[in-house]
């Protein structure tokens, strides 16, 4: 392509004159205007009447998605659809613990009798019952962690499978952490769940795009969530966790939210087997 100096110009002036009669017209435009790229979308978020997995069901529902929500506990659920239903968003909710078969097979029941299909999954969900040396952790302890976040995560893909088969594709996003890359200190087992879901995002994409499903990763570093209070309300912690961020604040859950609502449109149409760390800047390798 040449370089057109006249047209340069043109734009040039154009741009001026928007930014004089609206001096804020950029900015606001950035932040407020959300494109709705996936109405007639149905998305199913586990764990998602708190923190990220909340805020990814707001972020799916304002960009048009017919949202499910879901976690262990009915009132949890009921909040939940009543704080998403106030902001306009197409929501359903049922409770459903995704380490039992039947909860998983009642999400998605229910997700096709009442939504017609399904095309996105983000699941989210996670449990760490165990803080300490490793070597002090149990059987149990690693039955529990591999089979509410890693196991559950791989039998709810296979489960929709067929059903995003149906429409055509779909897109599924997991939700790993920072922890997946360096083990945090006392939490030795979640901390290997986090890296197996690194591992399962690249096992699954080659054979779920011959079905035309894309299947991403988001790490998240640490972001203000219940989950996560142990580690920013202590200060002296809080403090050496910000050291190794770049931008010094903790991530909110809607830092994350965006992120999964992006893996799931269109606009990631060629990505897949990926995951995006969303941490600020702390060091993530593996
Ligand atoms: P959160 O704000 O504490 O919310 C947890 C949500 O999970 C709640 O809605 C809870 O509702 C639900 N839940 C818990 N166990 C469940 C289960 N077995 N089945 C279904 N739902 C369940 O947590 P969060 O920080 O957003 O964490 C969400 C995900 O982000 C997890 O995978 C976590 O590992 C990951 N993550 C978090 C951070 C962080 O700093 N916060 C960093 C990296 C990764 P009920 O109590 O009603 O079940």
């Amino acid at each position: 392509m040449t370089f057109n100096p006249l047209s340069y110009i043109v734009m040039l002036k154009a741009v001026t004159r928007c930014l004089w009669s609206n001096p804020v017209a950029g900015r606001r435009k950035m932040s407020h205007h959300i494109s709705p790229n996936l109405s007639g979308r149905v998305a199913i978020v586990t764990a998602s009447t708190d923190g990220i997995g909340l805020a990814a069901a707001e972020a799916l529902g304002q960009r048009g998605a017919h949202v499910v929500v879901s976690s262990r506990r009915q009132a949890n659920v009921d909040k939940a659809v009543s704080l998403l239903r106030s902001k306009n968003i197409k929501v359903i909710g049922t409770t459903c613990n995704v380490g039992k078969a039947e909860d998983r097979d009642k999400l998605i029941n229910l997700t096709i009798e009442q939504c017609g299909g399904v095309d996105i999954l983000v699941s989210n969900a996670a449990v760490n019952p165990f803080f300490g040396n490793i070597l002090e952790s149990t059987e149990e302890v690693w039955d529990k962690i591999l089979g509410v976040n890693v196991k559950a995560s791989f039998l709810l893909t296979k489960q929709v499978v067929p059903h995003m088969e149906k429409r055509g594709g779909g897109s599924v996003v997991i939700v790993s952490s920072v922890a997946g890359y360096q083990p945090m200190q006392g939490l030795g087992p979640y901390s290997v769940s986090k890296t197996a879901l690194l591992g399962l995002t690249k096992a699954l994409a080659p054979d779920l795009a011959h079905s035309n499903i894309r299947i991403n990763c988001v790490a998240p570093g640490i972001i203000k969530t219940r989950f996560s209070a142990a580690l920013w309300e202590n200060e002296s912690m809080l403090e050496e966790f910000l050291k190794q961020t770049s931008i010094k604040r903790l991530g909110q859950p809607e830092d994350i939210g965006g992120v999964i609502a992006f893996l799931c449109s269109d606009e990631a149409s060629y990505i897949t087997g990926e995951t995006i760390t969303v941490t600020g800047g702390m060091n993530c390798r593996l």
